[in-house]
């Protein structure tokens, strides 16, 4: 029990690059996932991310935090507030900003860990070529293994595969560990759309990076079963 480990699942690229990263490096058998339905605009991401784990093999466990959407003024939990680079709050952050979201996640996925005898944690966070989200930086990660560590007085190991890594890498990086066709179940696109808008910067980013890795999308290609 004390080397299994659980990864924080969207149903995006970076987090389903981490489940393959996981299932490579401690065995499919240790692996677990969770996701949370924080009420994301886009529900589609939950199906996703139920189908990468179920075809992974491994056990996904779906857990509900209503709170965000209450708060508000976040593009991704508010339909009301538009996708734009700033936001109104904070012009150094894009309106897709959900604040203290990996903190959140982390914590509780940290309480969902501890319950199952689990130390280790996996997230796709990274500092690279993103928006710059404060709460994707390394140093905000180590304090926060460091604050749920004492606060549940447990030794969690939170692993940071892809912090620094750029998209291109991240791309190579799931080929690596054998997670390649399982791009083709992920969700991007802010706009929610299945196949890929194909125009947001979520779209364009992911684009750029399985364009400088020189591999094609399997989600570009992919038919929805
Ligand atoms: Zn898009």
């Amino acid at each position: 029990m004390g080397n299994s480990v659980l990864v924080v699942l969207s149903g995006g690229q970076d987090s389903t690059t981490c489940l393959y990263w996981a299932i490579d490096k401690f065995g499919s058998d240790a692996v677990e996932t969770v996701t949370f339905d924080y009420g994301q605009r886009h529900r589609i991401e939950l199906e996703c991310a139920e189908k990468i784990a179920s075809k992974a093999g491994v056990r996904n466990a779906l857990l509900p935090i209503d709170t965000f959407g209450a708060l508000g003024g976040s593009a991704l939990t508010d339909e009301r507030v538009t996708i734009v680079v700033e936001s109104e709050v904070n012009r150094d952050l894009p309106s897709t900003f959900v604040p203290g979201r990996n903190l959140i996640f982390l914590t509780f996925a940290a309480a969902f860990a501890y319950q199952r005898g689990i130390k280790h944690l996996v997230t796709g966070v990274a500092q690279t070529d993103y928006s710059g989200y404060p709460d994707c930086r390394e140093e905000t990660i180590k304090a926060l293994q460091e604050a749920i560590s004492l606060g549940m007085e447990a030794e969690f190991e939170i692993h940071i595969p892809l912090m620094h890594l750029s998209k291109k890498k991240t791309v190579l990086l799931a080929k690596k560990v054998g997670g390649l066709a399982a791009m083709a179940d992920t969700h991007t696109c802010y706009e929610g759309s299945r196949p890929p808008c194909g125009t947001c910067p979520a779209c364009e980013l992911r684009a750029k990076g399985f364009d400088e890795a020189g591999i094609a999308d399997p989600l570009l290609s992919a038919r929805d079963d």
